[in-house]
């Protein structure tokens, strides 16, 4: 038996499981997959696009939803949009996963070390009708 390789590199229009992103044309990595829905799903729209997390990032950063419903809801308007070229011409020569923003530069081990994630989620320490004891 043969072992199906997922990452065998094919012409990209016959692997299937291997989306390419319409956007800047390049492969996109699991990690990387985000659905951009082209109309909104409250505007009754179903179909979705496959992009790079950064290239659905910068069309949400560059537009608003109310721009994507009027205008920019076919991935041919969104490539036609000066800015969207811009970005496009940067981010294809980045690798596949390719994924900060407004950064070129390869990590610096000194800067890495200063972003603790530090969201705003604690343990939860109220819940209701814990501390009263069943009365036997
Ligand atoms: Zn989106
Ligand atoms: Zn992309």
């Amino acid at each position: 038996m043969p072992r199906r390789r997922e990452i065998e590199v094919k012409s990209w229009h016959e692997q299937a499981a291997t989306p390419v992103c319409p956007l800047c044309g390049r492969v996109i990595p699991a990690s990387q997959k985000d659905a951009h829905h082209l109309v909104p799903k409250s505007k009754g729209g179903r179909q979705t696009a496959f992009l790079h997390r950064i290239c659905h990032r910068q069309i949400h950063a560059l537009f608003t939803h109310a721009e994507l419903v009027r205008d920019y809801s076919t991935i041919d308007a969104l490539l036609a949009h000066p800015e969207v070229q811009t970005f496009v011409d940067w981010v294809k020569r980045k690798p596949p996963d390719f994924n900060r923003w407004h950064e070129e530069k390869p990590p610096d081990p000194a800067v890495a070390v200063v972003a603790p994630a530090s969201r705003g989620i604690e343990a939860g320490t109220s819940r209701h009708g814990r501390d009263v004891r069943p009365v036997i």
